[in-house]
C-alpha cells in the first residue's frame, strides 16, 4: 500500500499581507520538492472542502458561521493580531480541514497506508472558540472528530512536533480521556501554553517543552522518554501528526536546532507505534515551517519516512 499526498491549489490562495511569514511560497516549495522522481509513487488526491457540520464537531457552531461570514471578498480582515484573512482564505481553510478528513477516510478504507496533507494555513493554534496564531480552523482536530463520528473510532491521538505548542488542539482534547495530544515545542515561546504540568483529564495530554537552543538529541530524548511511551500506552486507533517544521535550525521564528534527520526519525518512531496499535494508520498535516528551503527539505524527509513505514 502506498502513501497518499493530499493537497489543493486553493491552499495557495490564502495571502496575508506582504511580509507575513505564513506565505504561499511555503507550500509551493513543498509541492515542488514532492514532484521529484522519488515521490512518483505517491497517491495524489485533491482535498475536498470540509462541511460546516464537520468543523462544528470541534468548533463552536456560532464561531464557525461567524468566521466564514467574516471572510473578505476584497482586501483583508484581521481576525486576530497575526491572523489575517484575504479573499482566498475561505477556500484555503475549508480545503485544509477537508484534506485531513479525506486522509482519515483513505486510511480507514485501506486506500492508502498513510497520508500527508500538504496544506495551509496551519491549524493547531485554533481553539474551539478562537482563531489565532496564523490558524483559523483546527484541521487535525476536525480530522480526529470526523474519525470518531464517521468511522466509530474509540481512541485518537495527535502528536505535534511543530516548534509552537498546539494550544488549540490541546483545548479541544484535554477533557476527553479517549483523545490524546502530545507535543514537543520550544518554551518559552508563542502561545505560552504547553508546560509539562498540563496533563489533561486523564494524563491524555503530554507536553515536553524544550529550551531555546535545544537540538536533535534533546528532541529525541523527549520523544523516547515521554511521548512515545505515553502514546504506546494510550494505544490509538488512529494517529494524526501535526507536522510543523519550524523547529528546524534554519527557521526564523524559533531557536531550536533540529534538522531533516530528526523529523525523519520522529516520523519513523511514530509510524512504528501506529503499526503496533492501529495497523499503521497515520494521517499527517503540515503546520508551521517558515524557512522555505528547510521546510521543503524537512517535508520531503517526513514523506520519505511515511513511504518507508
Ligand atoms: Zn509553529
Amino acid at each position: 500500500m502506498t502513501t497518499a499526498l493530499i493537497t489543493h491549489p486553493d491552499c495557495l490562495l490564502h495571502e496575508p499581507p506582504p511580509g507575513h511569514p505564513e506565505r504561499s511560497a511555503r507550500l509551493s516549495e513543498v509541492l515542488k520538492l514532492l514532484e521529484g522522481p522519488e515521490f512518483a509513487s505517491l497517491l495524489r488526491k485533491s482535498a475536498p472542502k470540509a462541511s460546516e457540520a464537520a468543523l462544528a464537531r470541534v468548533h463552536d457552531p456560532d464561531f464557525v458561521t461567524a468566521l466564514l461570514e467574516a471572510m473578505p471578498e476584497s482586501g483583508y480582515v484581521q481576525v486576530d493580531s497575526d491572523t489575517i484573512a484575504s479573499p482566498g482564505t475561505k477556500d484555503a481553510i475549508l480545503r485544509a480541514a477537508g484534506a485531513v478528513i479525506l486522509g482519515v477516510d483513505m486510511v480507514m478504507a485501506g486506500e492508502a497506508k498513510n497520508a500527508f496533507c500538504a496544506v495551509r494555513p496551519p491549524g493547531h493554534h485554533a481553539t474551539p472558540h478562537r482563531a489565532m496564531g496564523f490558524c483559523f480552523f483546527n484541521s487535525v482536530a476536525v480530522g480526529a472528530f470526523h474519525a470518531r463520528a464517521a468511522h466509530g473510532l474509540e481512541k485518537i491521538a495527535v502528536v505535534d512536533f511543530d516548534v509552537h505548542h498546539g494550544n488549540g488542539t490541546q483545548a479541544a482534547f484535554t477533557s476527553d480521556p479517549r483523545l490524546f495530544y502530545a507535543s514537543t515545542h520550544q518554551s518559552p515561546l508563542y502561545p505560552g501554553t504547553g508546560s509539562a504540568d498540563e496533563t489533561g483529564v486523564a494524563h491524555n495530554i503530554v507536553n515536553a517543552p524544550l529550551s531555546r537552543g535545544a537540538g536533535g538529541p534533546e528532541f529525541r530524548r523527549a520523544f523516547e522518554r515521554e511521548i512515545l511511551p505515553a502514546l504506546a500506552t494510550f494505544g490509538p486507533d488512529l494517529l494524526i501528526i501535526s507536522a510543523g517544521f519550524d523547529a528546524h535550525r534554519d527557521d526564523p521564528l524559533a531557536q531550536l536546532r533540529l534538522d531533516e534527520s530528526d523529523f525523519s526519525w520522529a516520523t519513523g518512531a511514530l509510524c512504528k507505534i501506529a503499526k503496533q496499535s492501529c495497523e499503521g494508520r497515520v494521517v499527517s498535516s503540515l503546520e508551521g515551517g517558515y524557512d522555505l528551503s528547510a521546510t521543503a527539505r524537512s517535508a520531503g524527509a517526513h514523506v520519505r519516512a511515511l513511504m518507508a513505514a
